[in-house]
């Protein structure tokens, strides 16, 4: 079967033209294909209008262990200290057939939303053991074929003050973690805490995605110990630092040593935007701090920003529906990116960024397999304000599902 897509927005090329796909694979991209239908009984012919083309959305960020815990139990605080005291409860009981069902359904929300590409981190210590990796393992080679999945091994309970957390977690990249996590947050020594984290990364030749400086204490810039160590063990370009809410909590020029730090040590940072704003700025008793990162100051100087999911309906945050054009959204309210070309780059921040980081194509080549959504709308500012419906999805064969 052949699809002849006229008129389609390429954004990642930024560029408009006919996509010609014969038998699952792009055999044209051109200004305009002509084909004479008479002659071809097996064209179908569908003409995009201009709409948005991607390969997709990337969510370089989840917990799909813990999500939808929420449906369940409540956190009535919100703080997130009750979040990571309920989490540590509830996860006694997990069981790899629970995490697996919840994780699903979850992975079922993003590919509604039309995300393909997921980074998870899955908390790995002496009370959960490896039952949720197990669980995500599985559903990773399951799903293979529809879904790009990388797997955080994130120490969520510390390693210091257990030497059993410190073993499960090296046992989760013997398994086949693809990465390993870290939250120094959680520890008397957290620089102590990063380097036992690159000592292992090294070991298993494994990236680093660490949650860092998740507090909106100006004095808490773990990130720029990451960024030092990172330089100095050679690991520049492997490294990705979640949330870093602290560093909109200082003057910028405090920070600038830092920042320049971070773009030194080629780190990749993502905004968490929902889960900062929820939690962040609680201490406050006026100018409530918003508690996202410095989204725009990062992508001034072509840092690596990008944004994602974090939690969805646990302890954490109550709230999420797996869509990135939503969390795209709440940072542009957030971070005050209204202007044009603001939410523009903010679509870069959950389609293109995240997904080089995950490894994954971006734009189109003559030749490789055809994989794409298709956004009801014509710019990608519009898309964000809009809230875009997909209009159609092509995997192995084209379906239109809104007009
Ligand atoms: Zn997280």
């Amino acid at each position: 079967m052949k699809y002849l897509f006229k008129n389609a927005y390429i954004v990642s090329d930024n560029r408009k033209c006919d996509i010609l796909i014969d038998n699952g694979t792009i055999v044209d991209i051109n200004d305009e294909i002509i084909i004479d239908k008479s002659r071809s009984d097996d064209l179908e012919l569908i003409n995009l209008e201009g709409r948005i083309i991607i390969r997709g959305f990337a969510d370089a960020h989840l917990h799909l262990d813990k999500a939808l815990l929420n449906e369940t139990y409540s956190n009535e605080s919100g703080t997130l200290k009750e979040a990571i005291q309920l989490g540590k409860k509830l996860k006694r009981s997990f069981s790899k057939k629970d995490v697996k069902e919840r994780a699903l359904k979850t992975i079922n929300m993003c590919r509604k939303h039309g995300t393909f590409a997921i980074r998870t981190n899955v908390d790995i210590d002496e009370i959960v053991g490896l039952n949720s990796l197990d669980a995500l393992l599985e559903l990773k080679d399951e799903l293979k074929d529809e879904l790009h999945m990388q797997i955080v091994a994130f120490p969520q309970e510390g390693i210091q003050n257990s030497n059993k957390n410190l073993l499960y977690l090296e046992e989760a990249l013997k398994r086949g973690a693809d990465i390993i996590g870290g939250i120094p947050a959680m520890e008397e020594d957290p620089i102590g805490h990063i380097k036992k984290v690159f000592e292992l990364a090294v070991k298993y030749d494994v990236d680093i995605d660490m949650h860092i400086d998740e507090t909106d204490d100006p004095k808490s810039l773990t990130i720029k110990d990451l960024a030092e160590i990172t330089i100095s063990e050679g690991y520049k370009g492997r490294v990705t630092a979640g949330h870093c809410c602290s560093l909109s909590a200082n003057n910028f020029e405090d920070i600038k040593g830092t920042i320049n730090l971070i773009k030194e040590a080629e780190i990749h940072i993502i905004a968490l935007p929902s889960t900062n704003l929820y939690l962040q700025g609680r201490n406050d008793v006026k100018d409530f701090r918003r508690g996202i990162t410095r989204v725009k100051d990062l992508m001034k100087l072509d840092i690596p920003v990008m944004i994602a999911s974090d939690n969805i309906r646990d302890p954490f945050n109550p709230f999420g529906n797996a869509n990135l054009l939503e969390a795209a959204l709440i940072t542009a309210h957030g971070c005050q990116m209204g202007g044009t070309n603001d939410l523009n780059s903010i679509f870069q921040m959950v389609t293109d960024i995240p997904m080089k980081l995950l490894n994954q194509d971006t734009g189109f080549k003559i030749g490789e397999k055809a994989r794409f959504i298709v956004l009801n709308s014509y710019e990608p500012w519009r898309a964000i304000i809009s809230q875009s419906r997909i209009f159609g999805k092509y995997h192995l064969k084209w379906e239109k599902l809104n007009s």
